[in-house]
């Protein structure tokens, strides 16, 4: 038995089975590439759906996490620490807004965004006590909580998972007259992916976010970003929704946040949104830990530059180009943004994910017939035309 079947039959044995990896073990990274424990090198193309947006071990990431595990990791938000207050006041100016709740996984952080909406939908807009709803968008992915699973439309993530929370509306994603009429005055928030990502990198019709945004002023109603995925660089700007010119009145971000080393997620909003939670009202024990603060911060200095969104945009463009000249034979549609795509094929996907591998380049199918292709913002021109003559290989079988 070669090393990857002995490791494969451990986890096949002691693993649910949640998952359904592609059958290769990985044993050490760098930049765009992962090798495995044969010693073969392969180019990552999914990026850990985004949270690896800066590269594996991206050095100066590295870095900032072993400074500060030399320092202090975990205190609990019972006492304050020297990485907190720079990171709240660093994250809240990079969204342009006042206020940060730091959670872990990017679950908790729409968790603490529908506390947020709720509590701020009783407390603030005076929507009558247990009367609040949040509209949520079809194809939906925010997360695997109960709470969260109970307004997605994706049978395999929701089913025989009941009794479901009660209080969401859920509309065709697109549909402005749909939201409109799922409106009313016990609306406190619309929660929606600017670009839905695990549906399959599916972009709104131009317009829409911007229509959802004036819906939800005009309503006086929340408008929260759910940027896990799609933010913090990944679509040539900072967020998706700059390519509206659209402001939510929250941001939910996650995976990139963590720069690749740990889950940090976070709620961003103003004072008038955020201020509604008063000590003891919500929390996490590792929620905003001097590590993952120390990351962050890091995270965020490297965003301020502009060069991760400009190469997502240089180098998305590129990408776009060559898959949008793919024949129409092998390939039924390609959606997305930035070094961010979404790659619809007559058939299957995982049989082309599988031949990709055997080629060297990591993709992954979502749902049947979709292949999602998100590489490191730090992948070189090169090395994306290389992966892009494989993905070529793989679809003509
Ligand atoms: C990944 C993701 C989440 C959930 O993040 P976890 O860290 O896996 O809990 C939520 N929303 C979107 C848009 C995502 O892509």
């Amino acid at each position: 038995m070669t090393a990857t079947e002995q490791l494969r039959a451990m986890s096949e044995e002691h693993s649910a089975h949640n998952y359904h990896p592609l059958p290769i073990v990985v044993a050490d990274a760098e930049g765009a590439w992962l090798t495995d424990v044969e010693g073969r090198r392969y180019l990552d193309m999914l990026a850990a759906y985004s949270a690896v947006n800066f590269g594996h071990r991206n050095p100066r990431l590295v870095a900032a996490a072993q400074r500060q595990l030399e320092r202090v990791t975990l205190v609990s938000r019972a006492f304050d620490h020297d990485q907190f207050g720079p990171f709240v006041t660093e994250l809240a100016a990079l969204c342009g807004k006042d206020m940060v709740l730091p959670m872990n996984s990017g679950a908790e952080a729409v968790e603490t965004a529908l506390k947020t909406a709720r509590k701020w939908g009783y407390e603030v807009k005076g929507v009558p006590a247990g009367e609040a709803s949040i509209i949520t968008f079809e194809g939906n992915f925010h997360g695997r909580t109960t709470t969260i699973v109970s307004f997605s439309t994706d049978p395999d993530a929701k089913d025989s998972y009941g009794p479901y929370t009660p209080g969401f509306r859920t509309v065709p994603y697109g549909d402005v007259d749909a939201l409109k009429a799922a409106m009313d005055a016990s609306t406190v928030g619309v929660l929606i992916e600017p670009i839905q990502g695990e549906a399959g990198v599916n972009v709104p019709p131009s317009g829409f976010l911007r229509a959802v945004r004036e819906l939800c002023s005009a309503n006086g109603t929340l408008m929260i970003a759910d940027e896990i995925q799609s933010g913090l660089g990944r679509t040539g700007t900072t967020f998706a929704v700059e390519h509206e010119d659209v402001v939510p009145d929250v941001y939910i971000l996650g995976k990139a946040l963590g720069g690749g080393i740990m889950p940090v997620s976070a709620v961003v909003a103003d004072a008038d949104v955020l201020g509604v939670f008063k000590p003891g009202q919500h929390g996490s024990t590792f929620g905003g830990n001097p590590l993952a603060c120390a990351i962050g911060r890091e995270v965020i200095a490297m965003l301020k530059t502009g060069e991760y969104q400009e190469r997502s945009r240089a180098l998305g463009a590129h990408l776009h180009d060559r898959l949008g000249r793919l024949p129409s034979d092998l390939v039924r549609e390609v959606r997305g943004r930035g070094l961010w795509a979404g790659v619809e094929l007559h058939g299957r996907a995982r049989p082309v994910s599988e031949r990709l591998m055997e080629l060297g380049v990591l993709a992954k199918e979502t749902h049947e017939t979709t292949l999602r292709l998100a590489p490191p913002l730090v992948v070189g021109k090169d090395e994306l035309d290389w992966a892009l003559d494989q993905l070529e290989a793989a679809l003509k079988g």
